[in-house]
């Protein structure tokens, strides 16, 4: 265990809590995907499990997640309704923000940080890719992954922009963004991983917190007046969440909208330090995650 985690998840929140996220980290999630609406529906999906016999269950919460029991990623990855883009391979909590985000037909939306396009393809679904979608990506590799993602989950209401968010122009305004911010990963953390001590560092948090700060900065003064956003994390550490979303909040006029949705009370959730923000504790379901919804007044 690294000491300065160990002593960081026990300042924040107590020794029981941190023993079931220390759980969390040593499980192996099952595979979970959604139904890319836009080239599929739940049913053609359902008859095409039970014709392969691949065993699943559905959440609460979304129609359109599966979770799958017997078989892995690497032979989802191989089926026809993977490859032809009807389903995308996604963690449930991943799921979450464009859910809470709840995106319109026919408005201006802006992804910040948007590659490989889970959540940006997921907003092109959930607005029947009737909404205009900005996705933002400033990393070379990965901008590669999001157009393939785009082009294969039909998500044509999608453009991308090469560019650092930070940078974006502050004549723009958009009606709701997404800033699913890069982040330490300590939510998503593998114990059975030997290198975990490489990647994983006390300098990545400090990193990380610097960035998410000048990213929800600049979502601020692009967001419209009387609109909102979705800041998210697959971090459980307040210090990428809670203190950067205080922080944006004491230099603006902004309310936390609380977050409700059907389904909501079977999320394994974490205490928070800002009532109606959300921390999702991993599990074997679970990635850890944090959201919320703020609207500008
Ligand atoms: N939203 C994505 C999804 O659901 O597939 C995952 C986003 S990942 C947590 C964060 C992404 O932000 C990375 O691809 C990273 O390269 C990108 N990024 C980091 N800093 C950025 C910046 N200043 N401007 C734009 N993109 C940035």
């Amino acid at each position: 265990m690294l000491e300065f985690l160990n002593e960081m998840l026990q300042k924040q929140y107590g020794e029981e809590i941190k023993g079931k996220i220390i759980d969390g980290y040593k499980t192996n999630r099952l595979v979970t995907f959604r139904v890319n609406t836009l080239k599929s529906s739940i049913k053609e999906i359902e008859e095409k499990l039970e014709e392969l016999n691949i065993e699943y269950k559905k959440v609460s919460w979304s129609k359109e997640a599966f979770i799958i029991n017997n078989v892995r990623e690497n032979e989802i990855q191989e089926l026809d309704i993977y490859l032809q883009g009807k389903i995308y391979l996604q963690s449930l909590s991943s799921m979450l923000p464009p859910i809470i985000l709840e995106p319109k037909e026919g408005i201006d939306i802006l992804d910040m940080a948007a590659a490989p396009g889970g959540k940006t393809t997921q907003l092109a679904a959930l607005s029947n890719n009737k909404a205009h979608i900005t996705a933002c990506e400033m990393n070379n590799i990965r901008i590669e992954k999001l157009k393939y993602n785009v082009e294969k989950q039909g998500a044509s209401c999608v453009y991308v922009m090469k560019k650092d968010s930070r940078q974006i122009d502050d004549f723009f305004s958009f009606d709701q963004i997404l800033l699913d911010a890069p982040c330490s990963g300590s939510g998503i953390l593998n114990f059975n991983n030997k290198n975990l001590n490489k990647h994983f560092s006390l300098e990545l948090i400090d990193k990380s917190a610097k960035i998410q700060l000048a990213l929800l900065r600049k979502a601020i003064k692009v967001l419209k007046k009387n609109q909102e956003m979705v800041y998210s994390t697959c971090s459980i550490l307040s210090k990428e969440n809670e203190e950067i979303v205080s922080k944006v909040m004491s230099e603006n006029k902004l309310e936390i909208v609380p977050i409700e949705f059907e389904g909501i009370d079977d999320l394994p959730l974490l205490p928070t330090k800002i009532k109606g923000t959300l921390c999702v504790c991993p599990n074997e379901l679970y990635e850890g995650f944090f959201i919320a919804k703020i609207r500008k007044l």
